[in-house]
């Protein structure tokens, strides 16, 4: 057993925390975490299992059941959340870095993640501390008095995926502990760091023990676990449609709530009146390289769907692929870098088979498609792909229709308004689109036809705490962010009392 005032080099490879305790594996596993630009080895974690989960759904359990921290005020579950947020802050270069090693992105991108991260925290504490403590509800009586209050569900389990490791896992952990819960959360086995690091600052801002609980491991192990748990009384997945199905069965046979954020395949509409000048042309180019391409496209709302107005086809994807092809691909953690490789070469494999389906389909290749030549910023071993521009592109395409999670960026055409709403809404998934019109009536019409939980209007990408995240059809059930996210971690219990109570003499006997 670890003390929990180890530093987490000194914890080496016990990262499944547990009642307050930081452990090894029950079994002694470890895992390696790689860097995914050189695929060398930078950390070693603990690789849990069934058995780990269960000490940790118990720690969690008892933090619940007898633990002072579903009945903590409000003021003060809300003044730890905003202590951790400081702690981010404190941290942002080391997390940020850490980030960038683990999930293969710019450090840039890694710092943004954390500032981010922080304002999650501090969105929930600021939504709870500004919240009346119940709802009184009209009776109709003087003589009853009914109010709804919230109270926690439970124990919940998080089960995050591998893109924005610490982000995703912040959307769930801040509205939990804000709401009063406890938790135990599994990280994606392939990026697993700045979570467990997440929870060191948990217990440095004085959460109590057993209160948060983290378990490293696989999905078909520790995952399953959680989600079939019958101490478990809430699982929320984020990852991918086929793992997110699993953890939904396995939930019902307790009846636990779910919540699901899954995959996207997100349409870029783009009008030709937005590019009638060289501002607008530039900046809807522009933006759509940002959509398809940060993060290498590694991003459930990524862009990678171009539905374009066949009169300005031609000179924006010509535009857009010259500039695709000079985008700077190397270690996120050097300077000039604008994107860095794929996570693992499991994702580049998959990423290569779409762009070959595609190919053979009938697409043209217009820039990309293929890995970069090695060099110093590029190790030949790192998992790299070059952004790839995809045109003449058709609803029927597999790599139109499914998520590719990679560098890819593939182009539709239409010719009316209805039929680029068509477009963007044929898909099963329903997770984020945008408009780009200089019409601000088409743009208000457009916007109300897309089946899409977010729709951004001359804008591609951004999101507010205050604002709910979440999909349509296959991208999820429930929300997370905005208060629909923090009602997720709450059961209504409605308190009813009769002020004068009487015999109903229902029954004549
Ligand atoms: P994934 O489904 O492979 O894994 C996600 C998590 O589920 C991991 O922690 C994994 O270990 C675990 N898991 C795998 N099998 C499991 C099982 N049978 N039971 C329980 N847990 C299991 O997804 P990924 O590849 O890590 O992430 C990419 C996916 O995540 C993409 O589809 C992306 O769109 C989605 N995503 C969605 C959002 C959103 O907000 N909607 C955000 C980020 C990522």
């Amino acid at each position: 057993m670890a003390n929990s005032t180890e530093t987490p080099a000194e914890r080496a490879h016990r990262t499944i925390h547990a009642g307050g305790e930081w452990l090894a594996a029950s079994s002694g596993a470890t895992r390696d975490i790689l860097d995914p630009a050189d695929a060398l080895p930078f950390a070693v974690i603990a690789e849990g299992d069934e058995k780990d989960t269960d000490l940790a759904v118990a720690a969690a359990r008892r933090a619940f059941d007898a633990g002072p921290w579903p009945h903590t005020p409000v003021a003060e579950r809300a003044a730890l959340l905003r202590r951790v947020a400081d702690l981010l802050v404190r941290d942002r270069e080391p997390l940020g870095l850490l980030e960038s090693r683990d999930a293969g992105k710019t450090v840039e991108e890694g710092r943004v993640d954390i500032d981010c991260v922080a304002d999650a925290f501090r969105y929930f504490a600021d939504l709870v501390a500004g919240e009346a403590p119940g709802r009184v509800v009209d009776a109709g009586s003087p003589e009853i008095h009914s109010v709804v209050v919230h109270e926690p569900v439970g124990v919940c389990a998080m089960i995050t995926p591998w893109n924005y490791p610490l982000l995703q896992a912040s959307w769930k952990i801040a509205p939990a502990l804000a709401a009063g819960n406890t938790l135990v959360i599994k990280p994606s086995e392939i990026t697993p760091m700045t979570t467990v690091a997440l929870i060191d600052l948990l217990v440095e801002a004085g959460l109590p023990a057993g209160v948060a609980n983290i378990v490293t491991g696989p999905g078909h192990t520790v995952g399953a676990r959680l989600a079939e748990h019958p101490d478990v009384d809430l699982v929320s997945f984020t990852g991918g449609l086929i793992s997110g199905t699993k953890v939904a069965q396995a939930a019902a046979v307790t009846v636990k709530k779910v919540a699901l954020e899954l995959g996207g395949k997100n349409p870029n509409v783009v009008f030709a009146d937005a590019c009638e000048t060289e501002e607008g042309f530039d900046t809807a180019v522009d933006q759509a390289l940002n959509a398809a391409f940060i993060h290498s496209g590694q991003v459930c709302s990524a862009g990678g769907r171009l539905i374009i107005e066949e009169s300005v086809r031609e000179r924006f994807v010509a535009e857009l692929a010259r500039r695709a092809a000079k985008i700077r691909l190397g270690r996120g953690t050097e300077d000039g870098v604008e994107c860095g490789p794929l996570v693992s070469e499991q994702q580049r494999a998959k990423t290569e088979d779409y762009v070959a389906s595609a190919l053979a389909e009938g697409a043209a290749l217009r820039c990309g498609g293929k890995r970069p030549e090695p060099s110093p910023q590029r190790p030949q071993s790192g998992y790299f792909y070059e952004p790839t521009v995809l045109d003449h592109c058709h609803r029927e395409m597999r790599v139109v229709r499914e998520e590719v999670f990679g560098p890819v960026l593939t182009v539709e055409t239409f010719r009316t308004e209805d039929e680029a709403v068509a477009l963007a809404n044929d898909t099963e998934y329903g997770l984020a689109g945008a408009v780009w019109t200089a019409d601000a009536g088409r743009a208000r019409r457009v916007a109300g036809r897309l089946r899409h939980g977010t729709v951004w209007i001359n804008d591609f990408h951004p999101y507010l705490p205050q604002a709910e995240w979440g999909g349509f059809g296959k991208s999820g059930v429930g929300r997370e962010l905005g208060p629909a996210g923090l009602a997720e971690y709450r059961e209504s219990k409605h308190v009813y009392q009769n002020l004068a109570p009487k015999p109903v003499r229902w029954f004549a006997g």
